[in-house]
């Protein structure tokens, strides 16, 4: 059996075709990390450190073929794909330091002497499963802090980003068996579960919700990022212009296609009609084309499949009743483009308002007030990331302060947060310990508590 990987821009080009090795191949790819995991562990701050440091200069030397890559294999516009190959980069320099920080403490005796120590160890083998939306920087951000602290990692990337998956690992050269790619869709994923000593997941609820399962039943530690239905407030101060660039680039930036994409917009009060007029032409002015463009921001969606769900959405919402404001459809051209799109009028309880679809697809909500908007965004269990739009910083905090999201940004797109603050949701959006910084590096190892008496 293969899997297989085609440009979304122009599903006729095959990127890649390899061999999966199924659930039993994919259990030996973990027995053979967890042999090489004592070496790597053993091997020392400074060895690890200088592994890490030589996959960012590995990346940084090859940042031209992995952007061009990832414009190709999963459609990312080509300004966004030179951003993701230097956040990669910038993810390992930034974990090359990390196995150079303390793994413990040493804490006073409640009576008489000794010494007592809480030291972290790594768990073993790190089982890694990621989805296509970002093939390179994800991966990396789940991978460099398992490695840092001393687990081997097996990764098993989504179909639709294998080449880059493979590739990746390929140039950052780690010693074998301490950074195993495989290739591969549920099968391997499930064994993968069912097989490693602690969990990291990304990609959708649903998935994520039978690997949170999977994993806590077997007693091994899951992380699980999932899918947002993001919210962004505009307030009646907002400078209209500005909300509407930052509202269409997160909407229609990479088609949607982000974690922290925005799906609804929720003016407040006298907001609505002015918002409106500028988020419509902002997004008429954002034209679906060819990633492999610098000047592209919205490329195609990554695969038949998306662009079906995404038109059905439409269409069923317009069916009910929804105003189509700009865009609705598919584009005419080859390759699975979407037009930027924003309803109104979506009619209570159409999938829209409860379902992530991962697309350029957005509506826009009226709200009497803060209360009220701060209710809508709040009215979903996939809290993930929200923006706020307004000149008042009170009333920016206030709202912060109560939306349920995990990551909120104030006068900026909802996506887009720096690479080393702490990542995650909220309810259905985020399963234990957050991503970056010292939170991961807690979760990829097991304290333990250690008593030494004279
Ligand atoms: P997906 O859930 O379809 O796949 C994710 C990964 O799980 C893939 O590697 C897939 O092969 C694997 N998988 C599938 N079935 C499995 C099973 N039964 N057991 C174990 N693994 C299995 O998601 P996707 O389409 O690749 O990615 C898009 C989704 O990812 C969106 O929902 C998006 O919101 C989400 N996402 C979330 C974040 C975040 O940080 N919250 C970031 C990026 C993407």
């Amino acid at each position: 059996m293969t899997v297989s990987s085609y440009n979304p821009a122009d599903p006729a080009d095959l990127v890649v075709s390899v061999e999966i090795p199924g659930a039993a191949g994919t259990a030996a790819a973990v027995d053979r990390a967890r042999a090489a995991q004592r070496a790597w562990s053993a091997a020392g701050a400074a060895a690890r450190s200088a592994a890490l440091t030589h996959a960012a200069e590995a990346v940084e030397a090859h940042a031209g073929e992995l952007a061009a890559l990832a414009v190709r294999e999963v459609g990312k516009p080509l300004a966004e794909a030179r951003g993701e190959v230097a956040r990669t980069a910038a993810i390992w320099r930034y974990y090359a330091q990390a196995p150079y920080a303390p793994s413990g403490a040493v804490h006073e005796p409640a009576a008489g002497e000794g010494l007592l120590l809480t030291r972290r160890r790594p768990y073993g083998v790190a089982g890694l499963i990621t989805p296509w939306n970002f093939p390179l920087a994800i991966p990396s951000w789940k991978a460099a802090p398992a490695l840092a602290v001393g687990n081997t990692v097996v990764l098993k990337p989504a179909p639709e980003g294998t080449a880059c998956a493979l590739r990746l690992a390929e140039l950052a050269g780690l010693p074998e068996g301490v950074l195993t790619v495989v290739p591969g869709g549920a099968a391997e994923g499930a064994a993968l579960v069912g097989a490693a000593d602690v969990v990291s997941f990304t990609g959708s609820t649903a998935v994520g919700q039978a690997v949170i399962a999977a994993g806590t039943a077997r007693g091994v530690p899951v992380q699980a990022e999932l899918g947002g239905l993001n919210a962004a407030i505009v307030l009646p101060d907002a400078d209209f212009g500005r909300a509407a660039a930052d509202l269409a680039a997160a909407i229609a930036g990479y088609a949607g296609q982000k974690c922290t994409a925005t799906s609804r917009v929720i003016a407040i009060g006298d907001a609505y009609g002015p918002l409106v007029e500028a988020l419509v032409k902002a997004l008429a002015a954002t034209v679906a084309g060819d990633p492999g463009d610098p000047g592209t921001v919205c490329g195609p969606v990554v695969n038949a499949a998306a662009l079906v769900r995404l038109t059905g959405a439409i269409d069923s919402a317009r069916v009910a009743g929804a105003e189509v404001l700009t865009g609705g459809g598919r584009v005419d051209r080859p390759g699975w483009f979407v037009e930027p799109t924003l309803l109104a009028q979506v009619p209570a309880g159409h999938p829209l308002l409860s379902e992530e679809f991962f697309g350029p697809v957005a509506v826009v909500l009226p709200a009497a007030d803060l209360d009220e908007a701060v209710a809508i965004a709040n009215s979903t269990p996939h809290t993930l990331a929200a923006s706020v739009h307004t000149g008042d910083l009170d009333a920016a905090l206030a709202a912060a302060d109560r939306l349920d999201a995990g990551m909120i940004r104030v006068n900026a797109p909802s996506t887009g947060v720096d690479f080393h603050l702490p990542f995650g949701g909220t309810k259905s959006a985020g399963h234990g310990a957050r991503e970056q910084g010292q939170a991961v590096l807690d979760f990829f190892t097991a304290s333990r508590t250690v008593t030494l008496l004279p």
